[in-house]
């Protein structure tokens, strides 16, 4: 923070309203990716003393971030200007003596950490989140906190998931809402489009201008239809914005919007476009299902240290199985593409050997220490509550359909407990318990549901969709595969070399002493590049056995690896003599007819 900028007082308060907590955010130090925060405090909030906290990680990303990390100086000061001691309270939090006038307490973050969940600040953009960004002052959480910008670039524009614009005030109903909201700030390209009297709106700050901005918010608009169809016709948010910025991939689900990342020519590739989609109905189908359809254990959760639930399977999983039948429900899809995504699902959770080892509750719960800080190891040592509660969705969704042929599944089970569980009155969410979801469970298909899901979330195991396929008038055919014999690796590229990531649990390499993070140099004394190694592999054919030459380090090894023949694939199909009710049933599922 370098001082510039007049304080802004915020809006008058009311009689009954106390005065909200000010945030002033200053960008003129964006050249060196720093962000000044002057936090502006009441006198009537501070009078007592007050405890000052910075979260630790931010909703919707299990992981303790420690955004402390990146503070570069903090101090506190009077009305007058007078310094105030802030006494340390831990690594994230501090003591604020008993004043009997205003405070004003300034921070200077560092901000170049490129992701939906970090702040990233430099001459060309501003990503800021609110659990990095705002601290919170304990005991004033209730009020109002209003944030305004200054120091931004002359051709820069602001967006916001809060409501306000330009330099501010942008309002958070409480800190809750404030830490739950996101920034971006830049040459901004953004589109919009109504559903059912919702402005959805995709908001672009990434560089280039291949971006397809206005088909991709045709897109959202399209799935948001298709996702409130499914929740009785309503959406529950007044507006529904996503911050969009360049990156690999992956978003973050907000109250009213979302943060998304992907690369700048994804929109215009086919298959990147529908990856796309998918992930616009993901953080979209957020807005019901964990936002406002909520785990009891993350209702307005501390975040000062992690936050245990079970339920990530249907928080996450659900989703993840929703984010692949909203598009075809949509019409973005078609029935293949729907397929298909299905079976990479099913591919994905065989193909982990963690699913053997972990529960879904488990994975849950550990989300903290294994599905966010994953290594070489992790495919081995633990499951993934998205692709794995997406399948165990789509077994508990075929299930209810074969055993209630009239209703509609896995759809019926969410309008239930939204109804019960979903915001109250008052527009508090609720929240769920497992016991919630089992009950809504058993209410659409029986006791033997509910006991299905008990097992396929508290006993380790890839739960089979096959049995109830025929009720959708699908089946599946297992096609031998023309790959090239296995390893039993996860293998990437870097630099041109082969880097085996992962060498996976009860595989052949495993078997061999094989370890993640060597490198292939060789196999029976020749080199080969990553473009060769299928080619290689089918040379040599499977059950023969092979000597890798592995760089571990500074050590070159040898290992003796039988080569394992290559999975079959397991493919869904419409079945050609499924009868016209499982048609019927299909299109209900689907939003669009059978056809391959
Ligand atoms: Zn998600």
């Amino acid at each position: 923070m370098n001082g510039t900028g007049a304080l802004p007082t915020g809006a008058l308060p009311s009689a009954v309203e106390p005065e909200p907590i000010t945030y002033l955010v200053d960008l003129s130090g964006r050249d060196q990716h720093l962000v000044g925060v002057r936090m502006r405090i009441p006198a009537d909030a501070i009078a007592d003393g007050g405890r000052l906290t910075i979260a630790t990680w931010t909703p919707g990303s299990y992981v303790v971030r420690d955004y402390v990390h990146h503070l570069q100086r903090i101090s506190a000061s009077d009305a007058m200007g007078a310094a105030l001691t802030l006494t340390p309270d831990g690594l994230s939090a501090w003591l604020l003596p008993a004043v009997d006038n205003d405070v004003t307490v300034e921070l200077e973050w560092y901000a170049y950490e490129a992701s939906v969940r970090t702040n990233h600040v430099d001459d060309r953009h501003a990503l800021l989140v609110g659990a990095a960004t705002f601290p919170c002052l304990e005991g004033a959480r209730s009020r109002a906190h209003h944030v305004h910008l200054t120091g931004v670039a002359h051709d820069h524009e602001v967006a916001s998931l809060l409501p306000g614009e330009g330099p501010g005030p942008y309002v958070a109903d409480d800190h809750e809402h404030l830490v739950d909201a996101a920034f971006e700030v830049g040459v901004l390209r953004s589109s919009s489009v109504d559903v059912h009297g919702v402005e959805h709106r995709i908001v672009w700050s990434g560089h280039g201008d291949g971006v397809d901005v206005r088909g991709l918010t045709d897109d959202l608009g399209r799935i948001a239809h298709a996702a409130t169809a499914l929740f009785g016709g309503e959406l529950p948010a007044t507006r529904f914005t996503v911050l969009a910025v360049d990156g690999e991939g992956g978003g973050l689900e907000h109250r009213d919007g979302c943060v998304v990342a992907f690369p700048p020519h994804a929109s215009t590739d086919p298959e990147r476009r529908r990856r796309l989609q998918g992930l616009l109905a993901h953080e979209h189908f957020h807005l019901w299902n964990v936002r406002r359809l909520v785990p009891v254990d993350l209702l307005a959760p501390p975040l000062d240290r992690p936050v245990l639930t079970t339920s990530l399977w249907i928080a996450e999983g659900w989703t993840s199985y929703y984010d692949r039948l909203l598009p075809a429900r949509a019409g973005l899809w078609r029935v293949s593409e729907l397929l298909a995504a299905l079976d990479r699902l099913r591919e994905a959770v065989d193909g982990m050997p963690g699913a053997l080892l972990q529960s879904l509750h488990d994975a849950s719960r550990t989300a903290w220490t294994k599905h966010y800080r994953r290594d070489e190891n992790s495919p081995n040592a633990g499951t993934d509550y998205y692709a794995h509660g997406a399948l165990v969705a789509f077994t508990l969704d075929l299930r209810l359909r074969t055993l209630a042929p009239h209703g509609d599944g896995l759809d019926d089970v969410l309008r239930d407990l939204w109804r019960r569980h979903g915001p109250d009155a008052s527009g508090q969410p609720r929240g769920y318990t497992e016991q919630d979801v089992l009950d809504a469970l058993e209410r659409a298909g029986g006791a033997d549901v509910a006991q299905l899901a008990v097992m396929l979330t508290t006993v380790p195991g890839v739960p089979d969709p096959t049995p109830d396929l025929s009720v959708l008038g699908l089946r599946e055919v297992v096609d031998p595969s023309d790959d090239a014999p296995r390893l039993g690796v996860l293998a990437g590229t870097d630099g041109g070399r082969i880097v085996l990531r992962t060498v996976l649990r009860g595989g052949s390499a495993w078997d061999a002493g094989v370890s993640g993070g060597d490198v292939l140099l060789a196999i029976d004394g020749e080199t080969l590049t990553p473009d060769e190694l299928p080619t290689v592999l089918r040379r040599h054919g499977a059950e023969s056995t092979v000597t890798v030459t592995l760089q571990r380090g500074p050590r070159l090894i040898e290992r003796a690896v039988r080569l394992m023949p290559a999975q079959p694939r397991r493919r869904l199909r419409i079945d050609a003599d499924a009868d016209v009710t499982a048609r019927a049933r299909f299109s209900r599922w689907a939003g669009q007819a059978a056809a391959d």
